[in-house]
């Protein structure tokens, strides 16, 4: 690979993850658009619509979302919770392992509607051990577009279980592999030739970029993914996932039992 992953230590790949992400921060929301043609923001949309976050009881939800970044995925959830669920309680915590991506999200919460509620709360840390996070606590564990840069995704997944209550949701949004070989051969052209290209021209950055689209490829596809959270513990409703646009993005679900 362009950073020789596979040959360097598990301690120099999470720094190397680490710069990426460092170096993206300010940017991340522009380039998503570009490198998706704005569909990110379609399945986002999916995604938090198809978990229906929030409660008509009015006890609000505990919710976790990790590598959460600057916040895209805790701000909708925290929409769809008090416009679609009139709940006013539910509360997000986006934890993440790069300080600058938890930087820009914080100066979005203070900016935005859910300011000085308290439904937000920001905790720096890595997805593979979370000691603060008490076990059996979280209603809802989202994961966005995060799990695939993790060093070791088994580990995660064991601490998704850990934290999630009984009956609990972990739910995954990711890059996935597209099953049509006509359009992962346009798909392809696109990321390998389109997207450090467009890295380079708008971010500055083809190696970051380079990286991502690396990442993408490396990670498994559905059906592997589907057994590895199902080695963690958890109970895999129906076919496990759903596929979005061809299964350039997937959604994965787990329920601790
Ligand atoms: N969830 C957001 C979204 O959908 O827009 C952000 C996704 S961004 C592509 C990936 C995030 O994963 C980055 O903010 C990065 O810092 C974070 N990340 C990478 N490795 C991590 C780890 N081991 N633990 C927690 N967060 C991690």
């Amino acid at each position: 690979t362009h950073f020789g992953f596979e040959t360097i230590s598990e301690a120099q790949k999470e720094k190397k993850v680490g710069a990426v992400f460092s170096s993206v921060a300010s940017s991340y929301d522009t380039m998503n658009d570009l490198m998706s043609l704005g569909i990110h923001r379609i399945w986002k949309d999916h995604f938090v619509r198809s978990l229906n976050p929030g409660s008509t009881s009015g006890q609000g939800w505990n919710i976790l979302d990790v590598a959460g970044g600057t916040g895209d995925i805790a701000f909708r959830m925290l929409d769809h919770a008090t416009q679609i669920n009139g709940d006013h309680s539910t509360k997000v915590t986006i934890a993440d392992i790069n300080p600058d991506m938890l930087a820009e999200g914080k100066k979005r919460a203070l900016a935005s509607k859910y300011a000085d509620t308290g439904r937000l709360d920001f905790v720096q840390g890595n997805a593979e051990s979370m000691p603060t996070m008490p076990s059996d606590s979280v209603d809802l564990y989202t994961v966005a577009f995060g799990i695939r840069n993790f060093t070791n995704k088994d580990a995660a997944l064991r601490e998704a279980f850990r934290v999630l209550r009984p009956g609990g949701v972990f739910a995954c949004l990711e890059f996935s592999h597209v099953n049509s070989t006509l359009f992962n051969a346009v798909y392809k052209r696109w990321s390998f030739g389109a997207i450090p290209l467009i890295g380079q021209l708008v971010a500055g950055d083809r190696d970051s970029y380079q990286y991502l689209v690396e990442s993408i490829e490396r990670f498994p596809a559905q059906e592997e993914f589907r057994a590895m959270i199902g080695d963690a513990g958890f109970l895999v409703p129906g076919l496990g996932y759903d596929n979005l646009s061809g299964g350039i993005a997937s959604i994965h679900r787990g329920i601790k039992p």
